[in-house]
């Protein structure tokens, strides 16, 4: 779909491969903090890969530092975002609520809500069974033990964050090219030299980030450095509006890490983490073989097609805690798309060892939207040679390339 008749630059500094929310915050937070030259590309529309198929939920409520390192840096961001680029709000903090019906994980959280208030976290707490009833009384389940709450925590709307972003990185002399599939990475001498696109198209440039989301894999191989990132399949389920209950006004709840629900308008956006299961080996490097070329012809639209729709099991499931659901609630359609996921589903943020000039912002792992301000500060601190914002050890590719463990690793991922 390139245009045969748009002109490329010749070079540039800085060639970012996807114009996601990831590639959208570093193309922002380069422009802003130097002079480089930089394009940001992408095969389709921006924002047109996971980015808008996101659930978009935002939380601090991690269990490793650089995680809600990472969440304080975006939440700042995210509080101020509408202020900074004048644009409406994207950050609606209705609170995120993670419910437990086991006490030994009910206990686990509160030792994680320790931690979370020690590393900075404001207001995060733990509820008893009683205090989840009295503040929520649509939740209701037998076994419920406690809940951690956050009330600085929400969703966000992602597809605008990215569009800001890359306007106002525009606004400052970035080159968006939509529509423009990088097909080739050239490396001469163990060093990035240019990109090609559709083929055909040579721009050449001393960096190149890769910010392909579920593609990471396929765009690093193109300069021959295969990622340990996955794509994922996940879906979201819609339910009709519910009239006579303000859902509009619920935080994001999680059931016992599993299953989970948030307003979308007046009704209910519903995901769950364990099904469809990850592809075989999708935890070791290298990762599977994916044709990534036929992702977005896996995508279906609508609702009930599909042999991996869960919708009812997640309905029923979130039912069982909010027992409205069950006489007011239907499924009304459902979405899916792509995890990129990481071996320790942990975001790799990292220069490549094995090709000078090649940077990676990929393998979010479900938490991408959440953490796009603080990623694209850190893919800059890196193309600038910054100290990076968050301990970069936990975000390095290295050890994954290895199969060992990373620094600092995450329990706490949906
Ligand atoms: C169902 C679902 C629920 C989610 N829920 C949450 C959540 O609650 N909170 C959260 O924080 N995150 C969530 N995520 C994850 C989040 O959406 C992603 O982590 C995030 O969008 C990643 O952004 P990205 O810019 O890296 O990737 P993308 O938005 O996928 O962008 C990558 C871009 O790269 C482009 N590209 C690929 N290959 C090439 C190429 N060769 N040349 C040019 N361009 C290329 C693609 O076209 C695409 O536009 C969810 C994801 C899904 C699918």
């Amino acid at each position: 779909m390139a245009s045969p008749t748009r002109t490329y630059p010749k070079d540039v500094d800085v060639a970012i491969v996807g114009a996601g929310i990831i590639g959208a915050a570093a193309a922002w937070n380069l422009v802003r903090d130097s002079n480089l030259r930089v394009a940001v590309l992408d095969s389709g529309p921006r924002a047109g890969g996971s980015t808008s198929r996101s659930a978009a939920a935002f939380r601090h409520q991690f269990s490793s530092l650089s995680s809600i390192q990472m969440s304080l840096i975006s939440g700042r961001e995210y509080r101020d975002f509408s202020k900074t680029f004048g644009c409406e709000e994207v950050f609606t903090q209705n609170g995120y609520l993670f419910l437990w019906s086991e006490q030994e994980a009910a206990d686990q959280a509160a030792g994680r809500v320790a931690f979370q208030k020690q590393s900075g976290v404001p207001d995060v707490e733990m509820l008893g069974a009683a205090a989840v009833r009295e503040k929520f009384p649509w939740i209701d389940h037998p076994e419920l033990k406690g809940a951690s709450w956050c009330p600085h925590d929400g969703f966000l709307k992602p597809d605008l964050v990215a569009s800001t972003f890359l306007d106002a990185a525009v606004s400052k002399g970035a080159l968006l090219l939509q529509y423009s599939p990088v097909t080739g990475i050239e490396v001469s001498g163990g060093t990035v030299k240019a990109v090609v696109v559709n083929g055909r198209h040579r721009i050449g440039c001393s960096t190149v980030v890769n910010a392909a989301g579920a593609w990471a894999n396929s765009v690093g191989k193109l300069a021959g450095c295969p990622m340990p990132v996955t794509p994922v399949k996940r879906y979201l389920y819609f339910t009709n509006q519910i009239y006579g209950h303000h859902v509009s006004k619920w935080p994001l709840t999680v059931l016992d890490l599993e299953a989970y629900g948030r307003p979308e308008m007046n009704g209910l956006m519903m995901g769950w983490d364990l099904k469809p299961i990850k592809p075989a080996g999708w935890d070791r490097f290298p990762a599977p073989d994916v044709d990534t070329t036929k992702l977005n012809d896996d995508i279906e639209a609508g609702f009930g097609i599909g042999e991996n729709d869960f919708g009812f099991e997640v309905l029923m499931k979130m039912a069982e805690w909010i027992p409205m659901l069950g006489e007011k609630a239907g499924l009304d359609h459902a979405t899916c798309g792509y995890y990129e996921v990481s071996p320790d589903e942990k975001a790799i943020l990292s220069r490549d060892p094995r090709v000078h000039g090649l940077v990676h912002a990929v393998g979010f792992s479900g938490h991408g939207v959440m953490h796009a301000p603080a990623a694209g500060r850190m893919v800059a601190d890196l193309v600038l040679a910054r100290p990076p914002c968050v301990d970069a050890r936990a975000f390095a590719l290295d050890p994954l390339l290895k199969n060992e463990a990373r620094e600092d690793p995450e329990r706490m991922v949906i």
